[in-house]
Protein backbone atom coordinates (compact mmCIF):
# COMPACT_ATOMS: atom_id res chain seq x y z
CA UNK A 1 0.00 0.00 0.00
CA UNK A 2 1.38 3.41 -0.99
CA UNK A 3 1.63 6.56 2.26
CA UNK A 4 1.97 10.18 0.82
CA UNK A 5 4.47 12.26 3.11
CA UNK A 6 3.24 16.05 2.59
CA UNK A 7 5.93 18.06 4.83
CA UNK A 8 7.96 21.30 3.80
CA UNK A 9 11.22 20.01 5.83
CA UNK A 10 13.08 17.99 4.31
CA UNK A 11 14.87 16.14 7.16
CA UNK A 12 11.37 15.82 8.56
CA UNK A 13 10.37 13.92 5.02
CA UNK A 14 13.62 11.84 5.18
CA UNK A 15 12.68 10.63 8.68
CA UNK A 16 9.39 9.56 8.29
CA UNK A 17 10.30 7.80 4.70
CA UNK A 18 13.60 5.74 6.49
CA UNK A 19 10.91 5.10 9.70
CA UNK A 20 8.42 3.10 6.89
CA UNK A 21 11.00 1.80 4.44
CA UNK A 22 13.06 0.03 7.54
CA UNK A 23 8.99 -1.16 8.85
CA UNK A 24 8.50 -2.95 5.01
CA UNK A 25 6.73 -0.17 3.73
CA UNK A 26 8.03 0.19 0.27
CA UNK A 27 5.56 2.63 -1.55
CA UNK A 28 6.39 5.46 0.38
CA UNK A 29 5.74 9.23 -2.04
CA UNK A 30 6.87 12.67 -0.65
CA UNK A 31 6.01 16.24 -1.31
CA UNK A 32 7.56 19.36 -0.53
CA UNK A 33 4.07 21.20 -0.56
CA UNK A 34 0.78 20.71 -0.66
CA UNK A 35 0.97 22.16 -4.99
CA UNK A 36 3.08 19.44 -5.14
CA UNK A 37 1.10 16.91 -3.30
CA UNK A 38 -2.18 18.13 -5.55
CA UNK A 39 -0.10 17.07 -8.60
CA UNK A 40 0.88 13.14 -7.49
CA UNK A 41 -2.97 12.79 -6.24
CA UNK A 42 -4.39 14.77 -9.53
CA UNK A 43 -6.58 16.60 -7.16
CA UNK A 44 -7.69 19.20 -10.16
CA UNK A 45 -7.83 16.18 -12.68
CA UNK A 46 -11.00 15.34 -14.56
CA UNK A 47 -10.76 11.73 -13.72
CA UNK A 48 -13.03 10.04 -11.25
CA UNK A 49 -10.54 7.45 -10.53
CA UNK A 50 -9.38 6.40 -7.24
CA UNK A 51 -5.83 7.64 -6.89
CA UNK A 52 -3.18 4.57 -5.47
CA UNK A 53 -2.53 6.91 -2.44
CA UNK A 54 -3.12 4.46 0.58
CA UNK A 55 -2.05 7.60 3.82
CA UNK A 56 -0.84 10.79 3.81
CA UNK A 57 1.16 11.43 6.31
CA UNK A 58 0.63 15.71 6.44
CA UNK A 59 2.39 18.31 8.23
CA UNK A 60 0.49 21.44 9.19
CA UNK A 61 2.80 24.35 9.39
CA UNK A 62 3.79 24.81 6.05
CA UNK A 63 3.96 28.08 3.77
CA UNK A 64 1.57 29.46 1.29
CA UNK A 65 -1.06 26.40 1.61
CA UNK A 66 -0.71 24.73 5.23
CA UNK A 67 -2.08 21.19 6.13
CA UNK A 68 -5.10 22.26 7.24
CA UNK A 69 -6.51 23.95 4.05
CA UNK A 70 -4.66 21.06 1.72
CA UNK A 71 -6.71 18.48 4.46
CA UNK A 72 -10.24 20.10 3.42
CA UNK A 73 -9.11 20.36 0.14
CA UNK A 74 -8.02 16.67 -0.37
CA UNK A 75 -11.61 15.98 1.56
CA UNK A 76 -13.58 18.01 -0.72
CA UNK A 77 -12.73 15.79 -3.94
CA UNK A 78 -14.56 12.65 -4.11
CA UNK A 79 -12.26 10.49 -5.59
CA UNK A 80 -9.59 11.38 -2.55
CA UNK A 81 -12.11 11.67 -0.04
CA UNK A 82 -11.72 7.89 1.47
CA UNK A 83 -8.16 8.90 2.06
CA UNK A 84 -6.84 8.48 5.60
CA UNK A 85 -4.49 12.18 6.65
CA UNK A 86 -2.70 11.75 9.74
CA UNK A 87 -1.70 14.85 10.54
CA UNK A 88 1.90 15.03 11.78
CA UNK A 89 2.58 18.17 14.01
CA UNK A 90 4.49 20.26 16.34
CA UNK A 91 1.34 22.18 17.12
CA UNK A 92 -0.55 20.37 19.72
CA UNK A 93 -2.45 23.16 20.51
CA UNK A 94 -6.03 21.76 21.39
CA UNK A 95 -7.73 24.58 19.45
CA UNK A 96 -5.47 23.85 16.33
CA UNK A 97 -6.02 19.55 16.06
CA UNK A 98 -9.93 20.69 16.43
CA UNK A 99 -9.49 21.99 13.29
CA UNK A 100 -7.09 19.69 11.85
CA UNK A 101 -10.46 17.05 13.16
CA UNK A 102 -12.82 19.25 11.31
CA UNK A 103 -10.78 19.64 7.80
CA UNK A 104 -11.17 15.69 7.83
CA UNK A 105 -7.79 14.35 9.58
CA UNK A 106 -8.13 11.30 11.01
CA UNK A 107 -5.37 11.06 13.91
CA UNK A 108 -2.37 12.93 14.46
CA UNK A 109 0.96 12.18 15.58
CA UNK A 110 3.70 14.70 17.64
CA UNK A 111 6.53 16.39 15.84
CA UNK A 112 8.97 14.27 16.42
CA UNK A 113 7.56 11.61 15.22
CA UNK A 114 7.78 8.29 18.02
CA UNK A 115 9.00 5.16 16.12
CA UNK A 116 6.18 3.08 17.78
CA UNK A 117 3.50 5.50 17.64
CA UNK A 118 4.01 6.23 14.26
CA UNK A 119 3.81 2.99 12.75
CA UNK A 120 0.88 1.81 14.95
CA UNK A 121 -1.06 4.19 13.95
CA UNK A 122 -0.09 3.97 10.40
CA UNK A 123 -0.76 0.24 10.53
CA UNK A 124 -4.42 1.07 12.02
CA UNK A 125 -5.10 3.52 9.37
CA UNK A 126 -3.89 1.64 6.29
CA UNK A 127 -6.22 -1.58 7.78
CA UNK A 128 -9.05 1.00 7.79
CA UNK A 129 -8.21 2.22 4.42
CA UNK A 130 -8.38 -1.77 3.35
CA UNK A 131 -11.81 -2.27 4.73
CA UNK A 132 -13.42 0.86 3.45
CA UNK A 133 -12.12 -0.02 -0.31
CA UNK A 134 -13.07 -4.01 0.17
CA UNK A 135 -16.88 -2.59 1.63
CA UNK A 136 -16.21 0.13 -1.59
CA UNK A 137 -15.74 -2.80 -4.00
CA UNK A 138 -18.72 -5.29 -2.16
CA UNK A 139 -21.13 -2.35 -2.80
CA UNK A 140 -20.01 -1.83 -6.59
CA UNK A 141 -20.47 -5.62 -6.83
CA UNK A 142 -24.02 -5.65 -4.86
CA UNK A 143 -24.80 -2.37 -7.75
CA UNK A 144 -24.00 -4.14 -10.38
CA UNK A 145 -26.03 -7.78 -9.22
CA UNK A 146 -28.89 -5.73 -8.49
CA UNK A 147 -28.84 -3.93 -12.02
CA UNK A 148 -28.70 -7.60 -13.89
CA UNK A 149 -31.08 -9.43 -11.71
CA UNK A 150 -33.63 -5.80 -12.57
CA UNK A 151 -32.36 -6.93 -16.34
CA UNK A 152 -33.18 -9.99 -16.06
CA UNK A 153 -36.29 -9.90 -14.12
CA UNK A 154 -37.71 -7.59 -17.39
CA UNK A 155 -36.40 -10.17 -19.64
CA UNK A 156 -38.42 -12.57 -17.98
CA UNK A 157 -41.56 -10.69 -17.92
CA UNK A 158 -41.75 -10.50 -21.42
CA UNK A 159 -41.00 -13.60 -21.60
CA UNK A 160 -43.75 -14.63 -19.47
CA UNK A 161 -47.37 -15.37 -19.52
CA UNK A 162 -48.66 -12.91 -17.41
CA UNK A 163 -49.40 -9.52 -16.92
CA UNK A 164 -46.85 -7.38 -14.78
CA UNK A 165 -50.04 -5.42 -12.51
CA UNK A 166 -53.09 -7.78 -12.66
CA UNK A 167 -50.90 -11.14 -12.32
CA UNK A 168 -53.76 -12.65 -14.64
CA UNK A 169 -52.77 -14.07 -18.19
CA UNK A 170 -51.38 -11.49 -20.41
CA UNK A 171 -51.77 -10.49 -24.25
CA UNK A 172 -49.23 -13.05 -25.21
CA UNK A 173 -50.38 -15.39 -23.18
CA UNK A 174 -53.99 -15.25 -24.32
CA UNK A 175 -53.04 -15.17 -27.79
CA UNK A 176 -51.17 -18.46 -27.28
CA UNK A 177 -54.04 -19.97 -25.71
CA UNK A 178 -56.97 -19.27 -28.11
CA UNK A 179 -54.36 -20.34 -31.00
CA UNK A 180 -54.27 -24.18 -29.07
CA UNK A 181 -57.54 -23.89 -28.42
CA UNK A 182 -59.35 -23.05 -32.03
CA UNK A 183 -56.81 -26.33 -33.11
CA UNK A 184 -58.74 -28.44 -30.71
CA UNK A 185 -62.32 -27.33 -31.52
CA UNK A 186 -60.99 -27.93 -35.54
CA UNK A 187 -60.18 -31.30 -34.19
CA UNK A 188 -63.34 -31.79 -32.00
CA UNK A 189 -65.55 -29.90 -34.04
CA UNK A 190 -66.23 -28.17 -30.40
CA UNK A 191 -67.67 -24.89 -30.05
CA UNK A 192 -65.39 -22.05 -28.83
CA UNK A 193 -66.22 -19.01 -27.34
CA UNK A 194 -65.04 -15.27 -26.49
CA UNK A 195 -65.68 -12.93 -24.47
CA UNK A 196 -64.13 -9.37 -24.76
CA UNK A 197 -65.00 -6.89 -21.97
CA UNK A 198 -63.99 -2.96 -21.09
CA UNK A 199 -64.65 -1.10 -18.16
CA UNK A 200 -67.16 1.85 -18.72
CA UNK A 201 -65.40 5.47 -18.62
CA UNK A 202 -62.38 4.52 -17.34
CA UNK A 203 -60.56 7.08 -18.63
CA UNK A 204 -63.20 9.58 -16.26
CA UNK A 205 -62.44 7.21 -13.77
CA UNK A 206 -58.46 7.73 -13.95
CA UNK A 207 -59.34 11.41 -14.39
CA UNK A 208 -61.37 12.01 -11.17
CA UNK A 209 -59.44 9.36 -8.92
CA UNK A 210 -55.76 9.28 -10.21
CA UNK A 211 -53.57 7.06 -12.13
CA UNK A 212 -52.37 4.79 -9.31
CA UNK A 213 -56.54 4.22 -8.06
CA UNK A 214 -56.87 3.20 -11.57
CA UNK A 215 -54.29 0.40 -11.52
CA UNK A 216 -55.92 -0.74 -8.33
CA UNK A 217 -58.81 -1.02 -10.12
CA UNK A 218 -57.63 -2.94 -12.93
CA UNK A 219 -56.16 -5.19 -10.11
CA UNK A 220 -59.69 -5.73 -8.24
CA UNK A 221 -61.68 -5.99 -11.82
CA UNK A 222 -58.50 -8.58 -12.51
CA UNK A 223 -59.18 -10.67 -9.89
CA UNK A 224 -62.82 -10.47 -9.83
CA UNK A 225 -62.71 -11.89 -13.07
CA UNK A 226 -60.45 -14.55 -12.78
CA UNK A 227 -62.33 -15.79 -9.57
CA UNK A 228 -65.75 -15.81 -11.50
CA UNK A 229 -64.46 -17.49 -14.47
CA UNK A 230 -63.62 -20.95 -12.51
CA UNK A 231 -63.32 -23.82 -15.31
CA UNK A 232 -59.84 -25.41 -15.44
CA UNK A 233 -59.90 -24.78 -19.38
CA UNK A 234 -60.92 -21.34 -19.18
CA UNK A 235 -58.39 -18.02 -19.36
CA UNK A 236 -58.74 -14.85 -18.27
CA UNK A 237 -56.47 -12.58 -19.75
CA UNK A 238 -55.50 -8.90 -20.01
CA UNK A 239 -55.85 -7.92 -23.69
CA UNK A 240 -54.87 -4.27 -23.36
CA UNK A 241 -54.88 -1.09 -20.96
CA UNK A 242 -58.47 -1.80 -19.29
CA UNK A 243 -59.66 -4.06 -21.93
CA UNK A 244 -60.18 -8.07 -21.15
CA UNK A 245 -60.75 -11.06 -22.87
CA UNK A 246 -62.11 -14.61 -21.33
CA UNK A 247 -61.92 -17.70 -23.73
CA UNK A 248 -64.49 -20.60 -22.91
CA UNK A 249 -63.74 -24.00 -25.15
CA UNK A 250 -66.58 -26.40 -25.33
CA UNK A 251 -68.72 -23.68 -24.77
CA UNK A 252 -71.98 -23.01 -26.37
CA UNK A 253 -73.51 -19.64 -26.90
CA UNK A 254 -75.66 -19.73 -24.24
CA UNK A 255 -72.99 -20.36 -21.71
CA UNK A 256 -70.93 -17.61 -22.66
CA UNK A 257 -73.70 -15.50 -22.40
CA UNK A 258 -74.39 -16.89 -19.10
CA UNK A 259 -71.03 -16.13 -17.56
CA UNK A 260 -70.86 -12.68 -19.65
CA UNK A 261 -74.19 -11.80 -17.38
CA UNK A 262 -72.67 -13.00 -14.11
CA UNK A 263 -69.32 -11.25 -14.83
CA UNK A 264 -70.97 -8.05 -15.53
CA UNK A 265 -73.41 -8.40 -12.44
CA UNK A 266 -70.09 -9.17 -10.00
CA UNK A 267 -68.30 -6.21 -11.29
CA UNK A 268 -71.41 -3.88 -10.37
CA UNK A 269 -71.69 -5.81 -7.19
CA UNK A 270 -68.08 -4.60 -6.18
CA UNK A 271 -69.33 -0.81 -5.94
CA UNK A 272 -66.21 0.72 -6.97
CA UNK A 273 -67.18 4.06 -6.80
CA UNK A 274 -67.48 5.94 -10.10
CA UNK A 275 -68.69 9.52 -9.63
CA UNK A 276 -67.97 10.39 -13.14
CA UNK A 277 -69.23 7.51 -15.04
CA UNK A 278 -72.30 8.32 -16.96
CA UNK A 279 -74.32 5.05 -16.50
CA UNK A 280 -73.79 4.22 -12.97
CA UNK A 281 -72.25 5.54 -9.87
CA UNK A 282 -69.87 2.18 -9.61
CA UNK A 283 -67.49 0.74 -11.83
CA UNK A 284 -69.48 -1.11 -14.84
CA UNK A 285 -68.22 -3.13 -17.71
CA UNK A 286 -69.10 -3.84 -21.17
CA UNK A 287 -69.23 -7.34 -22.60
CA UNK A 288 -69.06 -8.83 -26.03
CA UNK A 289 -69.36 -12.33 -26.88
CA UNK A 290 -68.83 -14.58 -29.98
CA UNK A 291 -68.90 -18.45 -30.42
CA UNK A 292 -67.44 -20.70 -33.53
CA UNK A 293 -67.12 -23.97 -34.20
CA UNK A 294 -63.49 -23.76 -36.08
CA UNK A 295 -63.49 -24.67 -39.54
CA UNK A 296 -60.57 -25.20 -41.76
CA UNK A 297 -59.32 -22.00 -43.69
CA UNK A 298 -60.47 -20.04 -40.93
CA UNK A 299 -58.61 -18.25 -38.29
CA UNK A 300 -59.21 -16.77 -34.68
CA UNK A 301 -59.27 -13.17 -36.16
CA UNK A 302 -62.77 -13.58 -37.28
CA UNK A 303 -63.75 -14.65 -33.68
CA UNK A 304 -62.14 -11.61 -32.01
CA UNK A 305 -63.67 -9.34 -34.38
CA UNK A 306 -67.13 -10.38 -33.75
CA UNK A 307 -66.57 -10.24 -29.97
CA UNK A 308 -65.23 -6.43 -30.68
CA UNK A 309 -68.11 -5.27 -32.51
CA UNK A 310 -70.32 -7.15 -30.02
CA UNK A 311 -68.80 -4.86 -27.75
CA UNK A 312 -69.14 -2.01 -29.54
CA UNK A 313 -72.25 -2.52 -29.86
CA UNK A 314 -72.83 -3.24 -26.23
CA UNK A 315 -70.78 0.57 -25.45
CA UNK A 316 -73.19 1.86 -28.24
CA UNK A 317 -76.27 0.69 -26.90
CA UNK A 318 -75.39 2.36 -23.24
CA UNK A 319 -72.66 0.33 -21.69
CA UNK A 320 -72.91 -1.80 -18.70
CA UNK A 321 -74.30 -4.91 -20.48
CA UNK A 322 -73.52 -7.95 -22.60
CA UNK A 323 -74.01 -8.12 -26.43
CA UNK A 324 -73.52 -10.97 -28.90
CA UNK A 325 -72.46 -10.96 -32.17
CA UNK A 326 -71.27 -14.29 -34.14
CA UNK A 327 -68.33 -14.22 -36.85
CA UNK A 328 -69.72 -13.33 -40.60
CA UNK A 329 -68.56 -16.63 -41.85
CA UNK A 330 -70.39 -18.43 -39.55
CA UNK A 331 -73.67 -17.76 -40.22
CA UNK A 332 -75.05 -20.75 -38.75
CA UNK A 333 -76.00 -19.69 -35.08
CA UNK A 334 -79.48 -17.73 -34.57
CA UNK A 335 -78.41 -14.84 -31.85
CA UNK A 336 -80.49 -15.56 -28.47
CA UNK A 337 -83.02 -12.62 -28.57
CA UNK A 338 -80.19 -9.54 -27.17
CA UNK A 339 -83.24 -8.30 -24.83
CA UNK A 340 -83.10 -11.45 -22.72
CA UNK A 341 -79.88 -11.60 -21.96
CA UNK A 342 -79.01 -7.89 -20.84
CA UNK A 343 -80.76 -6.35 -18.02
P1 LIG B 1 -65.58 3.61 -22.67
O1 LIG B 1 -66.70 3.47 -21.70
O2 LIG B 1 -66.06 3.99 -24.03
O3 LIG B 1 -64.72 2.39 -22.70
O4 LIG B 1 -64.72 4.82 -22.16
P2 LIG B 1 -63.24 4.74 -21.62
O5 LIG B 1 -62.93 6.06 -21.02
O6 LIG B 1 -63.08 3.60 -20.71
O7 LIG B 1 -62.44 4.44 -22.92
P3 LIG B 1 -61.09 4.91 -23.52
O8 LIG B 1 -60.61 3.81 -24.38
O9 LIG B 1 -61.25 6.27 -24.15
O10 LIG B 1 -60.10 5.09 -22.31
C1 LIG B 1 -59.46 4.01 -21.74
C2 LIG B 1 -58.64 4.59 -20.63
O11 LIG B 1 -58.12 3.55 -19.82
C3 LIG B 1 -57.41 5.32 -21.11
C4 LIG B 1 -56.49 5.21 -19.96
O12 LIG B 1 -56.60 6.38 -19.19
C5 LIG B 1 -57.02 4.05 -19.14
N1 LIG B 1 -56.06 2.99 -19.01
C6 LIG B 1 -55.64 2.09 -19.91
N2 LIG B 1 -54.70 1.28 -19.39
C7 LIG B 1 -54.52 1.66 -18.10
C8 LIG B 1 -53.69 1.21 -17.03
O13 LIG B 1 -52.90 0.27 -17.15
N3 LIG B 1 -53.78 1.84 -15.85
C9 LIG B 1 -54.64 2.88 -15.68
N4 LIG B 1 -54.68 3.46 -14.48
N5 LIG B 1 -55.42 3.34 -16.66
C10 LIG B 1 -55.37 2.74 -17.85
MG1 LIG C 1 -63.31 1.67 -21.42
MG1 LIG D 1 -60.82 0.68 -23.97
Amino acid sequence: MSILIIDDSQESRLLLKSILKAAGYTDVLTAGSAHEAFKILNLDGETKAPTPIDLILMDIMMPEIDGIEACKRIKAREHLRDIPIIMITALTDVEILKTAFAAGAMDYIAKPPNKVELLARVRSALRLKHEMDARKAREQELLEVTRQLEEANQILLRLSSLDGLTGIANRRRFDEFLDVEWRRGLRESAPLSLIMLDIDFFKAYNDAYGHQAGDDCLKVVANTLSNTVNRPGDLVARYGGEEFAVILPRTHPEGAVTVAELLRAKVEALKIPHSRSRVSDVVTISLGVSTVVPRPGYSTAALIAAADQALYQAKQEGRNRVRVRYPAPFPDYTLPESGKITP
